[in-house]
């Protein structure tokens, strides 16, 4: 039997979370380090070991801590979206939708979802016994909201949301940036009569009054509250992403 394996959020820059995972050994992996130090830090502080860094797409706030990550931990192993190999160019493991990994005695599994960046991929760590899946989705999902389209279309978009959706209720969702509260600010205003919202805004306020992360949520939260996840097709997407990206709560 494995120790589970448990996930930890560190905090950083303005609202960015980088992702630690760690069992019952030494090791440990990182998702998405967008900077080294308070990394290190944390990881130092609690005896760990970098064994892996997992990126899920290129921006500088997901890749920027790497070098100095690499620094400290000159032999971890460095893993992203072989498609976007120039773009991430430290990696050691390029890998691709499907792909399989064992890390810290545990299964990940890669998925594509383009949308935000063409090559964008998420990570879900496979359940063993009671525990719920949990999975690693940069800037695609978030709690109440999606990323941006820099590089995709609202098609890809959607396909990739569908794709994340169907991974079970359960599922833990740990997205990369703070964006709750805005994001369901915005909901609130397009669905004034949606008490699922509302009650979950109320929510979410009450945490970050009290200066709690708003992460992880699940896989049957965002799909009882979040409109891009609710979306019927594409064109209904495009209109939301349209409307959010211009709206300035
Ligand atoms: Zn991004």
């Amino acid at each position: 039997m494995h120790a589970a394996t448990t996930v930890s959020l560190i905090p950083v820059l303005s609202d960015n979370y980088v992702f630690v995972l760690h069992g019952g050994g030494s090791g440990a992996a990182v998702v998405d380090p967008a900077v080294a130090e308070p990394v290190i830090a944390w990881l130092e502080e609690r005896g760990l070991e970098l064994e892996a860094i997992l990126h899920t797409h290129h921006h500088n706030d997901h890749i920027g801590g790497t070098p100095g990550l690499l620094q400290r931990w000159p032999q971890a192993a460095v893993i992203a979206s072989a498609a976007d190999r120039e773009r991430i160019p430290l990696q050691t493991q390029g890998v691709q939708g499907g792909d399989r990994l064992t890390l810290l005695g545990r299964h990940l599994r890669v998925v594509e979802v383009p949308g935000h960046t063409r090559h964008h991929i998420a990570y879900v760590l496979e359940p063993q016994a009671e525990e719920a899946a949990e999975l690693f989705c940069g800037d695609t999902l978030f709690a109440g909201g999606c990323g941006r389209l820099f590089e995709g279309t609202p098609e890809q978009m959607l396909s990739s949301l569908q794709s994340l959706s169907a991974l079970g209720t359960s599922t833990r969702v740990w997205c990369a940036h703070e964006y709750t509260e805005g994001n369901l600010r915005w909901a609130a205003e397009r669905e004034p009569g949606n008490s699922a919202i509302a009650e979950r805004l109320a929510a979410v306020q009450q945490q970050r009054r009290e200066g709690q992360p708003t992460i992880p949520s699940s896989i049957g939260v965002e799909l009882a509250t979040n409109l891009f996840v609710r979306a019927q097709d594409a064109a209904a997407l495009r209109q939301l992403r349209g409307h959010k990206d211009l709206w300035r709560g």
